[in-house]
């Protein structure tokens, strides 16, 4: 059996990396598959958030003016290290968070192919343009990318790598520096995941961490930097957003769903079943992309609930560090207590349960299985609300048109999957989904790992996109600078009137030329 390496010393060292100005409050670090106390993280403070900032600040000019080239490198190297070194990565991942191995290579992965993305595609995003000037030939008119400075992330526990630096590449290949506030469960996932960008050769004062609460350190950060990418609950997402309006600064908000998926007639029911299995019950549910509401046709209603049921029943729960088990545990007890009230609330106003429904602490103390439920109605708490856990509800529909009404009848509309036998026909029905994603024969992994395409939600589900090349340039001032030669634009020696008729005939006359000559 493989048993993870990191020690307590392994830890203290990573925490050597974080800003801390004096002495702190502890907060303490639960380990999920056990319960018990791995270490604990001082609460930072506004003072902290300060020194970070500012050390930020001081070294993202000189970074800012290496060429785009060499920054790229930084992250191509960063691609092959995470990649070598991933088996740190994936225990402390599972550490902090009672995550499965698979569950936690997927972030590995995604690190990896986000960061060769960026290398790759980013220099040319990044060059500077030339666009079509006032006056034809006479005037220059370049858009310069300029970095907007210090990006401040915010990053939520249930993805601990990949939220803490996938977003943080982006930003740094731009020209900014970085200071991140990860979730207080899981700060060594992050500041390990730093760690080895440093080791790939990013300057280390370019990206600084401070741990701590979202009260204090996160609101702080908002109050501090140039930008902020926040990723987290659609409530707290809301006061990130009114703090960034009064700092007047731009941010992307990467929030809750309540993900539909939907089974059209001609689907074949085993395999969207088992389809369905993959996007219901990731890293136990707690993945803000999959599905928690399955609308199936009612013609394949019952061969797709049965082999849904057999294959949920079938799932392998485990605490392992090794690769095999399906389902992980929650990553607190405060998730269990959730997903124990969503369950327990639902049963209690009538739902039936066709599969799991209860806590397993015979495996760890916050195991909860994987559970199908039937007879969800609108008086449910988990009929709209995000559970965050391994359940789901099954709902049969009558016609497509219903399943796709009653996708979009919620709050939220970040990512969708449909499952059709014509992929033609589910792309149609796709299109027609209020999601900013949205998958045809496949959960969430087709849309999320097409990193090259933006990535993000609609309504309570955010603002802005991660991925593609929204995600880069969102953390750029797109800068216009206009030379003009010849003629100056404006009346000159001319006295108005006559300037003004020369010029409503030029417009006219140039509106005459075809586009591509102008
Ligand atoms: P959370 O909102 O409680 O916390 C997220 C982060 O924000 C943490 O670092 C927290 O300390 C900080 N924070 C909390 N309140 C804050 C405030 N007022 N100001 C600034 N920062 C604050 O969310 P969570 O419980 O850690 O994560 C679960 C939620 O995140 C779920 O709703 C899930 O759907 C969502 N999520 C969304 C995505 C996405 O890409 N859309 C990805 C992962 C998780």
């Amino acid at each position: 059996m493989y048993e993870h390496r990191v020690g307590a010393n392994r830890l203290a060292s990573l925490r050597e990396d974080l800003v801390v100005t004096g002495e702190r409050e502890q907060l303490d670090v639960i380990e999920p598959f056990s319960g018990d106390v791995l270490a604990s993280i001082p609460a930072g403070t506004e003072a902290d958030v300060d020194a970070a900032v500012e050390r930020a600040r001081a070294a993202r000019t000189a970074w800012a003016n290496r060429p785009v080239e060499e920054r790229a490198a930084v992250l191509e190297r960063y691609a092959e290290r995470v990649l070598d070194d991933q088996a740190e990565l994936l225990d402390m991942a599972q550490l902090e968070t009672g995550k499965t191995r698979r569950d936690a290579f997927e972030e590995v992965l995604d690190v990896a192919q986000t960061a060769t993305h960026y290398a790759d595609a980013g220099p040319d995003l990044l060059t500077s343009e030339r666009r079509r000037g006032a006056l034809p030939g006479l005037t220059k008119t370049t858009v310069h990318r300029q970095p907007k400075g210090v990006v401040g992330i915010i990053a939520p526990w249930n993805y601990p790598v990949t939220l803490a630096v996938s977003d943080a590449l982006p930003a740094l290949l731009a020209g900014n520096a970085v200071v991140l506030k990860p979730a207080e469960e899981t700060t060594h996932s992050a500041l390990l995941a730093r760690r080895l960008l440093v080791d790939a050769g990013l300057p280390p004062e370019l990206f600084q961490v401070v741990s701590g609460t979202g009260e204090r350190v996160g609101a702080g950060l908002v109050d501090r930097v140039d930008y902020v990418c926040f990723t987290g609950s659609t409530e707290a997402g809301r006061s990130v957003a009114e703090r960034a309006g009064r700092a007047l600064i731009d941010c992307s908000l990467e929030l809750g769903g309540k993900n539909p998926l939907l089974v059209l007639d001609d689907a074949d029911p085993e395999t969207a079943a088992n389809g369905a299995i993959r996007a219901s019950f990731p890293n136990a549910g707690q993945l803000c992309i999959s599905t928690e509401r399955l609308y199936v046709h009612e013609s394949v209603y019952e061969p797709f609930r049965d082999a849904f049921v057999a294959a949920t029943e079938d799932l392998d729960l485990g605490s392992g560090f090794e690769f095999g088990a399906d389902v992980g545990s929650l990553q607190s007890a405060a998730q269990l207590e959730k997903v124990e009230r969503h369950v327990d609330d639902a049963v209690e106003k009538g739902a039936d349960v066709l599969a799991g429904g209860r806590a397993r602490p015979d495996i760890g103390p916050f195991f909860y299985e994987p559970t199908v439920l039937e007879g969800v109605t609108p008086e449910m708490t988990l009929y709209d609300e995000e559970t965050f856990g391994p359940v789901v509800s099954l709902f049969p529909v009558h016609s497509v048109e219903e399943a796709i009404e009653r996708a979009n009848d919620s709050p939220y509309g970040l990512n969708a999957s449909v499952w059709a036998g014509d992929r033609d026909r589910g792309e149609r029905v796709a299109e027609r989904i209020d999601c900013g994603t949205v998958n045809v024969n496949e959960g969430y992994a087709a849309s999320w790992a097409s990193v090259d395409a933006p990535m993000g939600g609609v309504d309570d589900s955010g603002i802005g996109r991660r991925h593609g090349d929204d995600g880069l340039l969102k953390y750029t001032e797109p800068q216009t600078v206009a030379v003009q030669r010849g003629v100056r634009i404006d009346s000159g020696p001319l006295p108005d009137a006559v300037w003004a008729r020369l010029m409503t005939g030029a417009v006219k006359l140039l509106s005459q030329v075809p586009e591509r000559f102008r």
